[in-house]
C-alpha cells in the first residue's frame, strides 16, 4: 500500500503595515529568505517605498521629479518581488487571540480580515499639531507623499506667498531652506533660544546665523497659539501673515493600533520590542519609528526615528521570523543634515545631556580645516567631542561645517560603535591626499587632544566657565598673532603672544592663568610652557571661536528667554 498523500502544506502569511523605509525593508528581505511564504503589505497612503528624506527637496526643485520620489510601485514589487501591496488601505484593529487583522479601503470603505501568521507593525511616527487650528487653515504636515502633494498644490495657488514653519528641528530646517529657495518669505518659529536639539548650544548658534544669512526669518524663543486662515499668532499677540503652515513640532510613534491589541508600549512611548523586534507578542513584530530603542551610550529606552534605523530593523524582524539569528544593535542615533549648504552632523548625546545624567565629561572643542590648508579649497569646520572622564569612552560628537563633516561623523560614529576610546582616534589610520584631508586627520587631532587630557598633559576649561575662573582671581591670556585680533577679543583678556610669554610670565606668578588663542591648538603650546615655567595654567578649550559661538549662542538664549517671559506678562 502507499503512504498516504501529505496534505499540501499551505504557506504561512506574513502581514507588513505600512510600506515605507521599516515595513518594505521587512517585507523585501522576508522575499528574499523565503519564495514560498504569502506577504501582505498594506499601506494607508496612496504610495508605498517613497523616499521621505527626500520630501523636503521637491518643494524647491532641487529633485526637480516628484516621480524620483517614488522608489517602487505596488505593481513593481509584485512583479519583483511577489509582495501583494495594498495602498489606500489601513490596518485599523488586529485580533491577537485569533491572529487576525481588520483592514479597511480607505477607497470603498469596506473592512476585511486577514489572517497572520506573523505580524509586521511598521506604521512610523505622526507630525504634532498646533492645538488651536481654525478651520481652513492652510496647516499642513509633511511625511508621506501625499502630504507632499497637498503642499505643492497649496504652493501652486501661492507661489510668491509667506510662508510659516513651526519648529527648528530637523524636518522644520529642510523645509524652511527650501521654501526660502523657492522664494516665499520664510520665518521659521521655534520654541526656546536654539535650533537643532541633538547639538549643545554653541554648536547650534551658527545654524541659526547661517539660515538668516540665507532668507529665512527666525522667531526663536516663541510659540504659535493659532493658526488661521491667513495668519499665525504667535504668544506676544504677534500676526505673521501665512499663505502656507507648516507644523514640524517633532513626531509620536504610531502606537495606537499596537495599544489597543494590548501590546506593551514603553516609558518613551514607543512599542516594546525585544532585540529580534518582537513585540510582546511573539507572532508581532514591530519596527521602525513607531518602536522603543536602546540608547547605545547607557542602554536606556529612547526613540531615535532616523531611516538607516528603520531599515536596519525591517532588515532583523525579517531574518528572526524565519529563524536567523537577529540581534538589533542599540541606537547611537547618527544623524545630519544640510541647512542652506551648512553640513550639521552629530552621533550619541550632547554635553547637556551627559551632564544631567550625571556624567563627569572631558569636551573637546576643535576648528580644523576639511583638508590640508595649502590646497586649494580647504574650509573650516567645528567639531565637538565628549567623552566621559571615567574610562576615556566617547558619549558623543557634533560637527558643522561645509565640507568633509559627514565623513568625520562617520567615523567618530563607527569608532563609537566599536566601543573604542576617545583617545584611540589617534591611532586611527586614514586615508590621506591633501584634497580629502590631513595627514593628521581632524579625527585624529581630536584622539590626541583626548590623549593629552587624558594624560593630564593639558588641562582645559569651557567657554560658560570662564566667567567664574575670572571672578576667582585668575587672569586670561590671549595669545593669538596680531592678525588674527581682527576677529574680536575676550572681554578682560591681555594679549600676550606665545613669543613674548618667556619674558613677561613672572607677572603672572600665583595666580592661575587661562590662555586662550583662536581654535585651541596655539594655547596648548603656551600652556606648556607656562606648566613648565611653574604655573598652573587651563587652556580655553575650542579657543576664541567657540567662546564666540558660546556668547552668540547665549544670546539668543537670552533673548529667546526675554521674549517667553515678555509673552507670559502680557497674557497674565
Ligand atoms: C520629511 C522627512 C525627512 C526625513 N529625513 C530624514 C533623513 O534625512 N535622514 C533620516 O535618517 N531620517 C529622515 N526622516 C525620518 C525617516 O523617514 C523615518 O525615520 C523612517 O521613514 C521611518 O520608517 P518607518 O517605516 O518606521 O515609518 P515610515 O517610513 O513613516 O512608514 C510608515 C508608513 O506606515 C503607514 N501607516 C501608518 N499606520 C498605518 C495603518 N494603521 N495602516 C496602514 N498603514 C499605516 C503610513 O502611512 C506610513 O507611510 C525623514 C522623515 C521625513 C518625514
Amino acid at each position: 500500500m502507499l503512504p498516504p498523500t501529505p496534505a499540501p502544506r499551505s504557506p504561512r502569511v506574513t502581514v507588513v503595515i505600512g510600506g515605507v523605509a521599516g515595513g518594505m525593508s521587512a517585507a523585501t528581505r522576508l522575499r528574499r529568505l523565503d519564495e514560498e511564504r504569502e506577504i501582505i503589505v498594506i499601506e494607508r497612503s496612496s504610495a508605498v517605498s517613497f523616499a521621505n528624506c527626500g520630501l523636503p527637496y521637491h518643494v524647491s526643485g532641487v529633485i526637480a521629479e516628484r516621480d524620483d520620489l517614488s522608489l517602487q510601485t505596488p505593481d513593481r514589487l509584485a512583479e519583483r518581488f511577489r509582495l501583494e501591496v495594498r495602498v489606500r488601505h489601513e490596518a485599523v484593529a488586529i485580533d491577537r487571540a485569533e491572529q487576525t487583522v481588520e483592514v479597511r479601503s480607505l477607497a470603498s470603505g469596506q473592512v476585511e480580515t486577514l489572517h497572520y501568521d506573523e505580524l509586521v507593525l511598521a506604521p512610523g511616527a505622526a507630525p504634532r499639531r498646533p492645538s488651536d487650528v481654525a478651520a481652513g487653515a492652510p496647516l499642513h504636515t509633511l511625511r508621506t507623499l501625499d502630504d507632499l502633494d497637498r503642499i505643492m498644490s497649496r504652493l501652486d495657488e501661492a507661489p510668491a506667498g509667506n510662508a510659516v514653519v513651526i519648529g527648528g528641528g530637523y524636518i522644520g530646517l529642510e523645509m524652511a531652506d527650501n521654501l526660502a529657495r523657492r522664494g516665499l518669505t520664510t520665518t521659521l518659529v521655534q520654541r526656546g533660544g536654539q535650533l537643532l536639539a541633538a547639538l549643545d548650544e554653541e554648536m547650534a548658534a551658527p545654524v541659526a546665523d547661517h539660515l538668516a544669512a540665507h532668507g529665512v526669518a527666525l522667531r526663536l524663543g516663541r510659540t504659535v497659539h493659532h493658526v488661521a486662515v491667513d495668519h499665525v499668532r504667535l504668544d506676544d499677540g504677534t500676526r505673521l501673515a501665512a499663505d502656507l503652515v507648516v507644523a514640524a513640532m517633532g513626531v509620536v510613534p504610531e502606537t495606537r493600533l499596537a495599544a489597543r491589541a494590548g501590546l506593551a508600549v514603553g516609558p518613551s512611548g514607543g512599542i516594546v520590542v525585544d532585540r529580534s523586534h518582537r513585540t510582546s507578542d511573539p507572532a508581532i513584530f514591530a519596527v521602525g519609528d513607531a518602536v522603543e530603542q536602546r540608547d547605545a551610550v547607557d542602554g536606556s529606552p529612547r526613540l531615535v526615528p532616523l531611516a538607516g534605523l528603520a531599515n536596519r530593523h525591517g532588515r532583523a524582524a525579517a531574518d528572526a521570523i524565519v529563524g536567523r539569528a537577529a540581534s538589533a544593535r542599540p541606537a547611537l542615533g547618527t544623524a545630519i543634515i544640510d541647512v542652506a549648504g551648512l553640513t550639521v552632523a552629530s552621533v550619541g548625546w550632547t554635553e547637556r545631556t551627559a551632564r544631567e545624567r550625571g556624567r563627569t565629561v572631558r569636551v573637546i572643542h576643535s576648528h580644523p580645516l576639511s583638508h590640508a590648508g595649502y590646497y586649494p579649497g580647504a574650509s573650516p569646520m567645528s567639531l565637538k567631542l565628549v567623552v566621559d572622564a571615567a574610562n576615556d569612552l566617547m558619549l558623543g560628537a557634533q560637527a558643522i561645517g561645509t565640507d568633509g563633516v559627514d565623513k568625520r561623523i562617520d567615523v567618530i560614529a563607527t569608532a563609537m560603535g566599536a566601543g573604542m576610546t576617545a583617545s584611540s582616534l589617534a591611532e586611527l589610520e586614514l586615508a590621506y591626499a591633501p584634497q580629502f584631508g590631513q595627514a593628521k586627520d581632524p579625527v585624529n587631532q581630536l584622539g590626541y587632544i583626548a590623549e593629552n587630557l587624558a594624560a593630564g598633559t593639558d588641562r582645559v576649561i569651557q567657554w560658560h566657565e570662564l566667567d567664574a575662573a575670572l571672578a576667582e582671581g585668575a587672569v586670561l591670556l590671549d595669545v593669538r598673532g596680531e592678525a588674527q585680533l581682527d576677529e574680536g577679543r575676550i572681554p578682560g583678556a591681555r594679549w600676550l603672544p606665545v613669543e613674548r610669554l618667556r619674558a613677561a610670565h613672572t607677572e603672572f606668578a600665583g595666580r592661575r592663568i587661562v590662555v586662550h588663542c583662536r581654535v585651541g591648538q596655539g594655547a596648548h603650546t603656551a600652556a606648556r610652557l607656562l606648566d613648565a615655567l611653574g604655573h598652573d595654567v587651563v587652556n580655553l578649550d575650542g579657543g576664541f571661536l567657540t567662546w564666540r559661538d558660546g556668547m552668540h549662542a547665549r544670546g539668543l538664549a537670552r533673548s529667546g528667554q526675554a521674549a517667553e517671559a515678555a509673552a507670559a506678562e502680557a497674557a497674565a
